[in-house]
């Protein structure tokens, strides 16, 4: 393991997320944007794969959980009660001689680092993306791009409450993107101005002393490392960071990061808080709506508190790549003509390796091609499937070892007269020889392992 770890650099993950098509560097042949990347063909297939388990575990397995999807853009006082318009701000210093800002936080002395010169006197610099609708773009018409995904669920809790009659205690997920205007961004996509959240809000009867918010909280954290687990993260990769009282944001009681071993550092991977009833109160007292919880046995009323468990989309993809990333010595035995003895393997758990079974007939010829795609068009119809015919089978076998492609299936001239293929497994590079007729439910039991 210690060996595996000491392999992960980020000049190779980037490179290798380039070159198999899983990040691109955004706008590339305009010269980039500031830190903005796209996601590829194989990278969009691994979120999709990230936000399917997601929900279907944390939505669609349990009775006590609903959906949302709210809108990106919002009315901007339910940015002023969630505290947001004035609190969610970095300290900015800006140069007087070279005018490069910087974040005042994290400067060690008072001179710039790039040239030298003093600083103009700090100003608060707040996150939020800024745009205007409409025609006009005077000061009634700015709005801001959510920061967050959280005060779209409390917004709604009363239409939720409506519409769905759930009882406490239950939550509200939802995935979607967030902006926020960060000074620094930086790591590759650890850190962007643009992301992605999973993100729930748990509602919890009113608690009478501490143990009865922990005792959700406690449920949630062991639920946040399961889930780590499942991505292949390794739980040695994996610290909690208890968030001391005075850096607590505005809104939380306690908050717990879980920081994960990146090639750049120890850097939060997850976050989950106790938010009290900061939010619905606050937006209750301050729209004028009634977003109390009436329980129906007592009738006492309340404003619900809240458990939040976060999860960052490109984080939870960044970590999987670095967890899954392995090199290895293959010995000289199996491999074929022109293979280096070193092999690139991205060791994803099956369930979320972007593609899952790749075709490769061993010629060209029509002969082999033409059954070949016949078997990957029906591989199709239940798993992503690959096909690829190009270049020796040892090159194209370590192609799909870069992708972290479980299973390939190569179709050879004995095919043709017993009706078989060889199966490779990813991990193992052992082959089977499996009948043609028998493939597709061989793969569904070994994908499902
Ligand atoms: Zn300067």
């Amino acid at each position: 393991m210690e060996n595996e770890k000491k392999t992960v650099t980020m000049e190779k993950i980037i490179s290798l997320a380039k070159q198999r098509g899983f990040v691109f560097p955004g706008s590339e042949i305009y010269g980039g944007l500031q830190n903005a990347w796209d996601f590829g063909p194989l990278g969009v297939e691994l979120k999709n794969n990230i936000k399917a388990a997601w929900w279907k575990r944390f939505v669609s397995h349990r009775g006590d959980m609903v959906g949302i999807e709210a809108a990106l853009l919002m009315n901007t006082r339910v940015w002023e009660a969630s505290g947001h318009i004035s609190n969610f701000s970095d300290p900015l210093v800006e140069c007087e001689k070279c005018h490069h800002r910087f974040r005042a936080d994290t400067l060690d002395g008072d001179k710039c680092p790039d040239c030298g010169g003093s600083f103009m006197e700090a100003q608060q610099f707040n996150l939020m993306l800024k745009t205007s609708l409409g025609a006009t773009a005077d000061k009634a018409n700015e709005v801001y791009f959510r920061p967050e995904t959280a005060q779209g669920m409390f917004v709604n809790f009363k239409n939720i409450i409506d519409s769905t009659r759930k009882k406490l205690p239950f939550g509200i997920a939802q995935i979607g993107k967030a902006f926020r205007n960060e000074i620094t961004p930086g790591n590759y996509i650890f850190r962007t101005r643009e992301f992605e959240q999973m993100e729930i809000e748990y509602f919890i009867p009113l608690p009478k002393n501490d143990a009865e918010w922990e005792e959700y909280f406690e449920a949630w954290r062991k639920e946040m490392h399961e889930w780590m687990t499942d991505l292949g993260i390794k739980p040695d990769d994996i610290h909690e960071l208890d968030v001391p009282k005075e850096d607590l944001a505005h809104y939380s009681k306690k908050t717990i990061d879980f920081e994960y071993d990146f090639p750049f550092g120890r850097k939060e991977l997850y976050g989950l808080a106790y938010r009290t009833d900061f939010d619905l109160k606050n937006h209750g007292e301050k729209s004028g709506a009634n977003l109390k919880y009436k329980d129906a046995e007592t009738g006492e009323e309340y404003y619900p508190h809240v458990i939040e468990p976060t999860f960052g989309v490109e984080r939870s993809v960044l970590a999987a790549m670095c967890s899954a990333y392995t090199e290895e010595k293959v010995g000289s035995g199996g491999s074929e003509e022109g293979e280096e003895d070193m092999r690139v393997v991205m060791k994803f758990p099956k369930w979320l390796a972007p593609v899952k079974v790749a075709v490769l007939p061993l010629s060209k010829k029509d002969e082999l091609s033409s059954v070949a795609k016949k078997i990957a068009t029906e591989l199709r119809e239940s798993f992503t499937t690959d096909y690829d015919e190009t270049q020796s089978i040892g090159k194209r076998y370590r192609r799909q070892d870069e992708i972290g492609t479980p299973y390939c299936v190569t179709v050879d001239f004995e095919t043709l007269n017993d009706n078989a293929v060889t199966v490779r497994d990813r991990d193992t590079m052992k082959q089977e020889r499996i009948a043609v007729s028998d493939l597709k439910k061989y793969l569904a039991e070994k994908l499902a392992e």
